[in-house]
């Protein structure tokens, strides 16, 4: 057998209830805890793949006091049923979100927010812009203008799709799996989670299949609804730099708000707060900042996280399911990131070239393809 995979965990990659079950009755619980080349059970192959019945059925046998048929019969219903309910909330999700995300309201948000803040804040019923205010206000909605065009790009361009095999009709799409030679492959590392059913290939380490672009991507950072596309090796930069325009976008139309706001304000009686004069004589304005404020938050957070990462360069996908990929353990059972080429190196390939070269990253990948 290859690469120290049992039958098991065949079954449990394809997610085959019916031959883990028979597999199951027929071997020991040890069968169960068999490790592949990369480290992973059965049962981790089987979630990785998200076949969860499979997953909890191999766990709850591996971990659980001996069972009788009756009660593997209920375990497995009440696992497909979990399976089944979570399977209806993913495609009510996926009909709200449809095919195309959020990325029309994000973009009728921007156009909102533009309106407001040309009709309210720059052209409202304000003091008169001075100089300065007008320079930055334009500075603004130039940046606006620049985000556009940087999520139009992220939105429309490849993430790093990896070509599928393509299926023809005379040959049997289940048999595809088993035509690919392990033996030969250049990429193939021993890692199964490296194995696509869905489009039938050996994938590069460090990519992912995508469930609702239903591909493989490269170095699969995250799908991101609100730009309706995932995130990944040829597209990363792009979603960097719009995060980083919506950053400086929001920070430079606050703080004009924030002065065009303060100047407006006239000496009022004693009974009315400025807040409550600013609410009532300049709706718009409040409007815009509240959107502007949560606008600035969201992209401040996100922009953050994509440092940190980009500087360590880790993908948001391996921190956050660091545990279930052998290549980021040390031989000692440890994180390690094998691709952290330093700070600065990681911050200038990323820059100038979009993404790192993950080949030369890890001679241990090299090492075990050619074992
Ligand atoms: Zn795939
Ligand atoms: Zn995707």
């Amino acid at each position: 057998m290859l690469s120290g995979c049992t039958p098991l965990h065949w079954a449990a990659l394809r997610g085959n209830v019916e031959a883990c079950t028979v597999l199951v009755h027929a071997g020991t619980k040890q069968e169960l805890m068999v490790k592949d080349k990369a480290g992973f059970t059965p049962s981790q192959l089987a979630s990785d793949k998200g076949h969860r019945q499979v997953a909890l059925f191999l766990d709850m046998r591996s971990k659980g006091p001996a069972r009788t048929g009756l009660s593997y019969g209920r375990c497995l219903d009440s696992n497909a049923q979990r399976a089944h309910s979570s399977r209806w909330g993913d495609k009510f999700c996926s009909k709200m979100m449809g095919d195309t995300g959020f990325a029309p309201i994000l973009l009728c948000i921007i156009i909102i927010c533009t309106v407001l803040f040309i009709n309210s804040v720059v052209a409202g019923n304000l003091t008169k812009v001075t100089a300065v205010v007008g320079l930055w206000s334009w500075t603004a909605l130039s940046l606006v203008f620049g985000s556009l065009i940087m999520f139009y790009r992220c939105a429309s361009k490849d993430p790093g799709y990896i070509k599928r095999y393509e299926v023809d009709n005379r040959t049997n799409s289940e048999d595809l799996l088993l035509t690919i030679d392990l033996n030969n492959s250049s990429i193939w590392t021993g890692n199964w989670s490296q194995l696509c059913p869905t489009c039938k290939i050996i994938r590069p380490v460090r990519s992912k299949h995508c469930p609702t672009c239903k591909r493989c991507v490269e170095q699969f950072d995250h799908h991101c609804p609100w730009i309706s596309n995932c995130v990944g090796k040829r597209n990363k930069r792009d979603f960097f730099i719009f995060l980083c325009m919506g950053n400086l976008t929001s920070l430079i139309s606050a703080a004009v708000t924030i002065q065009r706001l303060w100047t407006a304000i006239p000496p009022l009686p004693s009974e009315e707060t400025w807040m409550h004069h600013v609410v009532v004589q300049h709706p718009g304005a409040v409007v815009f900042l509240a959107l502007d404020i949560v606008i600035l938050i969201a992209a401040t957070t996100l922009t953050t996280i994509q440092v940190s990462q980009i500087a360590r360069n880790i993908t948001t996908n391996e921190s956050v399911n660091a545990i279930r990929y052998g290549y980021l353990r040390g031989t000692d059972g440890r994180f390690r990131n094998p691709y952290n080429h330093g700070c600065q190196k990681n911050c200038s390939d990323f820059l100038i070239n979009g993404y790192t070269n993950d080949e030369i990253a890890w001679p241990p990948l090299q090492q075990v393809a050619a074992s």
